[in-house]
Order: structure tokens, then sequence, then C-alpha cells
């Protein structure tokens, strides 16, 4: 591929808007360009590397016995409705009408469309277990669409879902698929782990995720020694449960003005922010309910979900907050508000505590749980921490920040009870099918690649991801025998199956040097005249930054060497 003829724009400026190194480097070296936010398109240079990251995945796919369809990008509402979703999915959801005023919506992910397609298609238990999968375009309209394709709101993923008779053998499709993604982001070169999660709005009883180990990740991952690895809102915090008391004077109520947050109260008390009880109010469809936690906690929205079994729990909004409280933001508390009241584990050991009066400017001190207010419950609603004790062995976590490149869920019968997926069982019987979904965000997996593996200078594509395995640079000379060496050299590696771009642009050598690292391409072959007329090319390796002169009738079969041996297959 001769870069002259490319349509591979290189910048030297960081896109403003651009927080992670991701974004700023493939917007810079060309892969990709923005149309809106979270609407990108994906440039010749980039689209290449998303074809390997989709090739790895559709290889390991099928070989895990999936099956390859694709289904539309658009959906009728009812088949939503029909599994309950189309009522709480909420704003992520873009939903239109078409001429007829059908209401539609864009997919978000395909669990309907195929437990539709199922139900209509697979009727007996000879037909199982069968596992479909698609890599197709999704559209989720994202509060904050950043971080360029790793927070899109349209981007490509691989879905696939698996139905099959019984819970045992759901159990072996979803240990196939935990194989099968651990193989895909090996062979992505990708460092990752992979955790247990909460399952959020696809619902089912457990999942996986992939997590690659970035400080830019959004997620968080307690992680021991002892092998545990879970997402920290799904981290299940076990401490002492006994409740300590003390002989805590009467609960009173101190003027505290314009005192809101944690640091602030705690500051103006005279207590540190561990005695003091933050109470956050959520709104969730299973009506509005206080959390109570230590100050110093961070409260977990997928752990009030779940104790509640509620499908939806956001922090609510003001106009609520005052409903509950009769008072401003930022002084809520247990005692006397309109709602129940939900305490987290930690707070059984601070005997007493300051929390908000539901009042403005005040709170209380010396506030005591049963004494002074009565709980609805207790619960585990906070977030992991670093130093918690591992739920498995004991030992303090450790936390860690990762990408979120790939989920696998256990969903059991709640798609196909719903939407009556039924099959005819050996003995006769009706019954629904199992169900598992798997999804995989391959822009997301590209991004997640060049956050571990960058530089000053640019990208270091791992050779499975890179656009093009070699770089080949003509110096410019006077008798142009750079570029006749560079077009032949060219030839001979593409006739061995290596991809290879020729730098053929009439740019000075600086210009050259500096595009082929930010491109990151993973073998750099310089052709300059000095080099020629001593019969010898000049590589580099991109990762370790490794020089090698080689004579050039031996350049051939050593680039072809290198790259052969770090092709992950
Ligand atoms: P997140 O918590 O990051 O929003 P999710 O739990 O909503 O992810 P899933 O519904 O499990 O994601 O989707 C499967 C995969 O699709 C994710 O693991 C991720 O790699 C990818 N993905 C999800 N949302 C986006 C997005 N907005 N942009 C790019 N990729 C995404
Ligand atoms: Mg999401």
């Amino acid at each position: 591929m001769q870069y002259s003829k490319l349509l591979l724009p290189t910048l030297k400026e960081d896109p403003a808007e651009a927080e992670v190194v991701s974004h700023k480097l493939m917007f810079r070296s060309g892969l990709i360009r923005k149309l809106a936010a979270g609407i990108y398109t994906w440039m010749p240079a980039g689209l290449r590397s998303l074809r390997k990251v989709e090739q790895i995945v559709r290889e390991e796919m099928d070989r895990a016995g999936a099956q390859e369809v694709l289904m539309p990008a658009v959906q009728p509402a009812e088949l939503w409705e029909e599994s309950g979703r189309w009522d709480y999915y909420g704003k992520e959801l873009l939903r239109f009408r078409d001429r007829h005023g059908r209401e539609c919506c864009m997919g978000p992910t395909h669990e309907e469309v195929i437990t539709d397609l199922v139900r209509r298609e697979v009727h007996s238990y000879r037909q199982m277990p069968i596992n479909l999968y698609q890599i197709q375009t999704k559209f989720r309209d994202e509060i904050r669409p950043r971080f360029g394709v790793m927070r899109g709101r349209e981007f490509i993923m691989k879905d696939a879902y698996s139905f099959d008779t019984d819970e045992a053998g759901a159990e072996d499709s979803y240990r196939k698929m935990h194989e099968a993604y651990t193989r895909i982001f090996e062979r992505c070169g990708l460092n990752f782990v992979a955790v247990e999660a909460d399952s959020g709005a696809i619902g089912g009883s457990f999942s996986h995720e992939f997590m690659v180990l970035a400080e830019s990740g959004e997620d968080d991952i307690a992680a021991c020694t002892c092998g545990y690895g879970a997402n920290t809102e799904k981290a299940e915090i076990k401490i002492a449960s006994e409740q300590v008391t003390g002989d805590a004077p009467p609960m009173e109520k101190v003027m505290t003005p314009e005192q809101r947050t944690i640091e602030e109260v705690s500051a103006f008390m005279g207590v540190t922010p561990n005695e003091v009880a933050k109470t956050l109010i959520f709104e969730t469809d299973k009506g509005t309910v206080a959390i109570c936690l230590r100050g110093d906690h961070e409260a977990n929205p997928a752990k009030v979900k779940n104790m509640l079994g509620a499908n939806t729990a956001e922090l609510a909004e003001e106009a609520t907050v005052r409903e509950v409280t009769g008072a401003p933001v930022g002084f809520a508390g247990p005692a006397g508000i309109g709602c129940p009241v939900y305490l987290d584990n930690a707070l059984k050991g601070v005997a007493s505590f300051v929390s908000g009066a539901n009042e403005a400017d005040a709170h209380y001190k010396n506030m005591v749980v049963g004494r002074d207010f009565t709980p609805a419950g207790w619960a585990d609603l906070r977030m992991m921490e670093k130093g918690d004790p591992c739920p498995r062995c004991g030992e303090p976590v450790d936390v860690k920040r990762g990408i979120e490149v790939g989920h696998i869920f256990k969903l059991g019968v709640k798609y196909s009870e719903a939407m009556k997926a039924n099959f005819l069982d050996r003995d006769g019987k009706e019954k629904p099918c199992v169900m598992g979904c798997y999804g995989i965000g391959v822009g997301r997996t590209m991004a997640a690649a060049i956050e571990q593996n960058y530089d000053d200078n640019g990208i270091i594509w791992p050779v499975p991801l890179a656009p093009w395995e070699v770089v080949i640079l003509p110096l410019m000379d006077k008798e142009g025998r750079t570029d006749a060496e560079a077009a032949k050299l060219c030839e001979a590696l593409e006739k061995a199956g290596i991809e290879v771009l020729v730098d053929d642009r009439d740019e000075r050598p600086g210009v050259k040097f500096k595009d082929a690292d930010l491109l990151g391409i993973p073998l750099r072959i310089t052709l300059g005249a000095r080099g020629l007329a001593e019969g010898i090319a000049e590589l580099k390796e991109r990762a370790s930054g490794d020089e090698h002169k080689i004579a050039l009738d031996e350049t051939v079969k050593w680039a072809t060497d290198w790259v052969l041996e770090r092709r992950i297959l």
C-alpha cells in the first residue's frame, strides 16, 4: 500500500476535547473522524485495525461453535413491550416513529430480536444447543459520550446469544464463551482480567466482565492475591455484623448554616467524615428510598437496585429531595424523613453519628440507630474500596482501574419466558429455552489496546491489531534508488503474506519517521542512499526501539520471520 494514495491524514495537535490517550492518538493518526457527539467515521487505516479485531472475534466465535447472523438495527417497539423493557430502558434507547406512526428503536442490544427469531425457528430439543452471534452497529444514546469510540453513541459490538435446553447446558455454553473471550483478548495482545460483575439492565443471574487494565478505565476492579476479582459495583463486602453501641448523649439539633458537604459538616461539627452518615435519596421503580452510609464511603446504585429487586435506581431530582425531606438538598437525614431508610452495614461500626435534620441549615448529632429512628433495613450498599476484606479469603483487596471490553451474562429464562420462546423437550414437555448473552465492544477493544500500548511518539500496535505490520521508508535520493528498492521489498513481503505500507510521499525523513511512530507500525524498514550503497536496510522495532542493520538480500526473510513470530493465532 502506498501512503501517497491513502487517505491517512495525520495531525500534530491533539483534539481539544480528547481526554484519553487512545482518543487523541486515534484522531491524530487519522484512524477516526468525528461526525457528531459519540458518532465517528472509521478512516481507511482505522478500519483495517477494526477489521482485525473483528476477524479475531469471528474466528474464536466460530471455533467455539457459534454461528454468525446479521440482525437489523431498527427494531419494533412491540418486541420491547413483550420483554417489558420498553418502559424502563430509559433515555439510552433511541426511539422514533416510522411514517405509519409505529414506534421503533435503534437496537442498543438484541435480546428481543434474537428471542423472537428463535421462538419462530427453534421448536425442539434436537435443535439445541445453539449459539448465534453477529458483529453489528448498536446505538445507545449515552448520557456522556466520551473517550472517542470507547464510549460512543453509535458503535460496533459483537453480540452472541446461546439457547440451551437446561441449566447445565446453559452453564456449559457460558463456560465456552468465557474461554473464547479469553482467547480473543489474548490474541489481541491485551493485559486483561475477567471479574465478577453486576448483571444490570440486561438482567440474569450471573455475569463476568473482561477488563483491560488501564488508568483511563471507567470501572474499578477489586482484586485479591487469592485470585478473586470483581467490579467494585458488584463486590460483596463482608464485615462484622455486630452493631456497636455506646452511651451517646441524647440526639441534639445543631444549626449548620450553608454546611452541606461531608467535608463542611464534619469540619464544622469537629468530627471525622466516618462519623457523619450521609443520606442519599434514590428514585427507583419500587418507590423512593433513602440510603444512609458512612461519609467516607461511596453509595452503590447497583446494590440499591438488587436490594429492592428494582430495575432502576437513580439519585433523586431536587424536587423529590425537597418533597421527602421538607428541606433543600444537603440536609437529608434518617430521622423523620418521608420515605423508607436503608442503612449500609458499615454504619454498624459507628455507635452514634451526625446526619442531616431534614430542615434547612440543621444537622443532628449523637444519632443512634433504633433509639432516634428505625431503619427499614440493613444491607451492603456501598462500593468496595482498597483495603476492604476479600469476600473469598478475607485479606485486604486492591482496587485497580479497568476498561470493560467484554461482558458475558447467564440470562436463564428471563426473556424466553416473557416472550414464550419454548421448545418441546425429550420428555414431550414444553419448556422455555435457557439463555445466555455475550458482548464485546469491537471499537472499544481496539481503543483499549492503544491505552495499553503507546509512548510520547504515538501508538505501539500489538502486531495482531496493527493496520500494517511493516512500514518501509524510502528516504529521498537523487537517483530514485530508494523508491525502486522499496517497491521491490514491498512486493516480496506482500508475496510472503506480510501487510506493508510504503511511505512513498515526497516528504523529509523527519516527517516520515514521526508519522511511522505516530501510526505505531510494529516494524520499520528504512532505505537510505548510504545504506543501499553498502547493501543494507535499517530495521527498527517500534515497541522496544531495537535497531538492526540487515543485508538487503536478507531483509525479506528477517522481516517475515519477525512478523510471523508475533502474530498470535
Ligand atoms: P458500560 O458499563 O461501559 O456502559 P455496558 O454494561 O452498558 O457497558 P454491555 O451492554 O454489556 O455494556 O455491552 C457489551 C459491550 O459493548 C461492553 O462490554 C463494551 O465493550 C461495549 N460497549 C458498551 N457500551 C459502549 C459504548 N457506548 N461505546 C462503545 N462500546 C460500548
Ligand atoms: Mg452502558
